[in-house]
Order: C-alpha cells, then sequence, then structure tokens
C-alpha cells in the first residue's frame, strides 16, 4: 500500500493526526469508541473524511495502548483484534490473498486469507486474481514496456479495468463481510495506477 520512506502526503496526514495529539487517552478512548458505534453497518470507503480521521486517531492509540488500557469500552458487535487486541475493524485491499484484511489499528493482518469466511474465500480469490496482474503492468520494467505495442494505451485500459473490479469489491463484495463484522473498510483506489476513488461510481 504505502511505501516506507515519507512522502508529502505523509507528512500531510502527520500535520492533520496532530489534532488528536491534543486529546488526552480518555477523551481519545472515548471519541473512537463512539465513531465505532456510527461507523457500525456500513462498509466504507478507505477514502471517507470520518475513516481518515478515525484512523488517524486509531493509530494514535495504538501508540498510546490505549485499549489495552480500557478506558473506554468499544460497542460489543466488534469483537478483539487478535494482532493488537483493540476493535477489529478490517480493511479490505487488493493484497488480500497475501496479507489478508488489514487492521485499521496497528495496520498488521487482523485476519489471514484462511480465516475469511468460507463462503466468501472464492468470490475474494478470483477477484483478487483478476486484479494483480492488471496491477502489474504498472510495475513492468522498461523491457516489458517496449515489448508492448502500446504501452501507454495498455496501462489506461488497465486501469479501467481495475476501476470497475473496485466498483465490484464496494458493491458486492465488500458488503457481504459486514455479516461478519460490524463495519469494514475497502482500498477505493490504486495508486500505482493512477486510478482514484472519484473514478469508482457505486
Ligand atoms: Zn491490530
Amino acid at each position: 500500500m504505502s511505501t516506507n520512506s515519507e512522502s508529502p502526503l505523509d507528512r500531510l496526514w502527520k500535520e492533520y493526526g496532530s489534532a488528536f495529539r491534543d486529546f488526552d487517552d480518555l477523551t481519545l478512548a472515548r471519541w473512537l469508541a463512539q465513531t465505532l458505534g456510527q461507523l457500525s453497518g456500513r462498509a466504507w470507503r478507505l477514502s471517507h473524511p470520518l475513516l481518515g480521521a478515525y484512523r488517524l486517531a486509531a493509530q494514535l492509540a495504538h501508540e498510546r495502548q490505549i485499549w489495552l488500557k480500557r478506558f473506554a469500552t468499544p460497542p460489543a458487535a466488534y469483537r478483539e483484534a487478535p494482532c493488537c487486541r483493540a476493535p477489529l475493524l478490517p480493511l479490505f485491499t487488493r493484497d488480500v490473498l497475501d496479507s489478508g484484511l488489514i487492521c485499521q489499528h496497528c495496520s498488521d493482518t487482523c485476519v489471514p486469507f484462511e480465516e475469511i469466511p468460507a463462503e466468501l474465500q472464492e468470490e475474494v480469490r478470483s477477484w483478487a486474481q483478476e486484479y494483480s496482474p492488471l496491477h502489474a503492468i504498472a510495475h513492468w520494467d522498461d523491457a516489458q514496456r517496449q515489448g508492448a505495442a502500446d504501452y501507454d494505451r495498455k496501462l489506461d485500459e488497465s486501469a479501467d479495468d481495475v476501476e470497475g473490479l473496485l466498483a465490484v469489491a464496494g458493491k458486492r463484495i465488500v458488503p457481504r463481510f459486514l455479516e461478519h463484522y460490524p463495519a469494514v473498510v475497502w482500498e477505493d483506489q490504486d495508486e500505482c495506477l493512477e486510478v482514484r476513488p472519484e473514478d469508482i461510481e457505486l
């Protein structure tokens, strides 16, 4: 998803996140618990501003180990994530086969692919297997690019196909996770293919 080196965008988010640094532990825990209640029952785009705010607060809470200290009780529907014991709020990404679902608190795997509900695994697998070669085109080396008749066109076509696949994920696949998790997030962009959230219409 993102690289380790800090990009201008990372620095901007760090600046946004400073708003939460003024919250004391109790205030931060209550804000998170209340917001989890408001997130319940929906599949959320990763780009949604409410999710962006939640993620910033969640990462800070992870640093401060807020959930371990039990300052606030999250809504009962949220199970404890095995990775960091925060409430389980999984993120669905194109890397789902390798990385499973990702924790919004510690950014580690919170649900490995094998533990995704069995009735969803096949659909998720075929979606990811269709996505992967399209995404790979953005990472072709020079030799591969020169070998294509018209690389730019191929790249555009891949981006169009990925827009379609992300719409399928957002409309059809991810909402089915709500039978198993109170809320779920999906990555609604592909930065390598320059597919932006606004390109994906639901
Ligand atoms: Zn975690």
